[in-house]
């Protein structure tokens, strides 16, 4: 029941609410209804007992009557001849009745019996004999017979010119006919004006009030006890049927004699047959049930197939998903990939680019200098030494040159981000301005220095951080170099970031876009390669930091380095 849903629950208890209430309907209905039918039965039944009592009776009764007035019979009584009378009652023994009678004379001797041999003594010692004797007419008679049972006997006088000759009496087999009521079930007595039991089923109860007979055997047992003889079933001699049933009593007078039959029955079949009807019924809502339970459990069955086609839904959708996180993990590989190519692609373009203007720039003097010794060797053969001298003073000067661009590139080239160290910014700005201090004095450059007042160190390579202020000083000499005289100003300023500043009130920058390009100069061949700003750009982006510029107002040239702070600490 557990895995019943509320509604079905619900529905079962209706079932079983409505099928304790047809139930308890159909019994009282088919109670009443079946009793109706079973009463109407017994009625008929003993209707049936009472018929079969008086066509006894008329049948057997004519009989004396008519061997009384039969001429032929007459005659031969008169004669004696028994023989002969014996034959004329067999013939109407045989055409009335199956009953016993017997024919005596005047005297009560008895002449004849059918059948022969029959024991006639009791009768003509009996009431009948005398009954017959007092009236001309048929007589019927209610005597004590063989064994205390009462004997039924019609009696008439024979005579001849109103001389009694003789007595025919005819004795009825009623108690056979009740004997064959036992069959039916049922336990029957007949009473007569008295209301003695003349006749019944159970010869217990025979001689007896209603009363009196039902206390020696209750209905219901006498109904068991004919039954069971009925059955041919041996009879025990106390009853052992003590538990009352319901019987039913009917009584029907007989119309003869101020006679009265009174019959007992059970109902017994009739709950039988309730029941029957009621296994029908049941059996009805059992099938109702049973079809509840098939279709809850097939509903059931339906709802747990549904779940297992959305869990498989879900394990496929779930698979789909894992295919497509491999699928964007294979393309961010891809992409790594790809992007790792196109940086490589990118270093050597820059590299190709490097090369190209490097080879570039050292063809100019290399071509120059083949052009000076060509030019010196031909002065040497004119013996024109001087002159040819001076050429080789220019090659000389190309070599420089071409010195110190593989110089500045040497230096470049050093360069690795793995050996960084703290570097307090100040000693390295001091460290360069030292380095100048000659340069600047010989150019009368007045120099001013501004620093906070805490050590600022950042992660980097302090000569190589000394050669960028370095080249940023030379610059600024060089283009004040013009007007003989100048001012240079030198700041550490510390924020978020260290930011050292190199102004100067030369003239200012040409071209500000070009001007970290490599070899962009407008100096001459023999002041500069127009190396120096590119590679300090390269070397502040190495430390992490970034070279800028601008021109100052009103006048000069303002450089900016910003550098990200390893730390910050008190001057001691
Ligand atoms: P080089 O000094 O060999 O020319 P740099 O890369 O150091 O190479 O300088 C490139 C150019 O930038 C210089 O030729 C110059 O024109 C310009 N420049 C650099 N510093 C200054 C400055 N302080 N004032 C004016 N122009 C400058």
């Amino acid at each position: 029941m557990t895995g019943l849903g509320w509604k079905t629950r619900a529905l079962l208890a209706f079932v079983i609410l409505v099928a304790g209430i047809c139930l308890w309907f159909a019994n009282s209905i088919l109670l009443s209804r079946f009793s109706e039918a079973a009463e109407t039965r017994a009625e008929l039944r003993l209707e049936g007992y009472k018929n079969d009592i008086l066509e006894t009776i008329r049948r057997n009764g004519l009989l004396p009557e008519l061997l009384a007035t039969d001429p032929v019979f007459l005659s031969l009584l008169e004669s004696q001849d028994l023989d002969a009378i014996k034959s004329r009652m067999n013939v109407f023994a045989k055409r009335e009745t199956n009953s016993s009678f017997l024919i005596s004379d005047q005297d009560g001797v008895i002449l004849a019996t059918v059948p022969e041999g029959l024991d006639g003594a009791r009768v003509i010692e009996g009431d009948a004999f005398t009954a017959s004797l007092l009236d001309d007419g048929p007589q019927f008679t209610v005597q004590t017979g063989s064994g205390g049972n009462p004997e039924f006997i019609f009696s008439q006088s024979i005579r001849e010119n109103a001389d009694l000759i003789g007595m025919v009496f005819s004795i009825l087999p009623l108690q056979s006919v009740a004997a064959t009521w036992s069959g039916e079930g049922d336990a029957v007595a007949v009473f007569d004006a008295q209301g003695r039991a003349i006749l019944a089923t159970d010869s217990l109860w025979l001689n007896s009030t209603e009363t009196e007979m039902l206390n020696l055997r209750s209905a219901d047992s006498a109904i068991r006890r004919a039954n069971r003889l009925a059955q041919n079933l041996p009879v025990e001699a106390d009853d052992p049927f003590v538990r009352g049933r319901e019987v039913v009593r009917r009584e029907l007078d007989l119309g003869f004699q101020g006679w009265r039959i009174i019959g007992f029955s059970t109902l017994d079949g009739v709950r039988q047959q309730v029941n029957g009807a009621l296994a029908l019924v049941l059996t009805f809502f059992a099938f109702l049930l049973a079809l509840i339970f098939f279709f809850s459990s097939r509903s059931s069955a339906l709802q747990a197939l549904g779940f297992q086609r959305e869990s498989e839904e879900l394990k496929t959708l779930n698979a789909r998903l894992q295919n497509e996180i491999s699928g964007r993990q294979r393309a961010e590989k891809e992409l790594q990939v790809a992007e790792q190519t196109i940086e490589q692609s990118s270093k050597l373009a820059a590299l190709g680019e490097m090369a190209a203007a490097v080879s570039h720039e050292l063809n100019q003097p290399l071509s120059a200098m083949r052009t000076y010794l060509a030019g010196a060797k031909m002065l040497l053969e004119r013996s024109r030494t001087n002159e040819a001298l001076s050429s080789f003073q220019r090659i000389d000067d190309l070599i420089g040159r071409m010195g110190s661009i593989t110089g500045q590139l040497k230096t470049h080239a050093r360069k690795g981000g793995e050996d960084h160290q703290p570097v307090n910014v100040e000693d390295a700005i001091n460290g360069a301005l030292e380095i100048m201090g000659m340069a600047f004095s010989e150019n009368s450059v007045a120099l001013t220095r501004t620093f906070p007042p805490q050590n600022v160190y950042i992660l980097g390579d302090q000569a190589r951080l000394e050669q960028v202020l370095i080249n940023l000083f030379r610059n600024a000499l060089d283009a004040m170099k013009e007007r003989g005289t100048g001012k240079i100003d030198v700041l550490l300023v510390v924020g978020n970031e260290a930011k050292i500043v190199v102004r100067d009130d030369g003239p200012g920058i040409e071209n500000l876009d070009d001007l970290f390009e490599p070899f962009y100069t407008t100096k001459t061949a023999s002041e500069g390669v127009g190396l120096g700003l590119a590679i300090s750009s390269g070397i502040i982006s190495d430390f992490g930091g970034g070279l800028s510029a601008f021109n100052g107002e009103p006048t000069g040239a303002v450089f900016e380095i910003v550098l990200p702070i390893m730390s910050v600490s008190e001057k001691s």
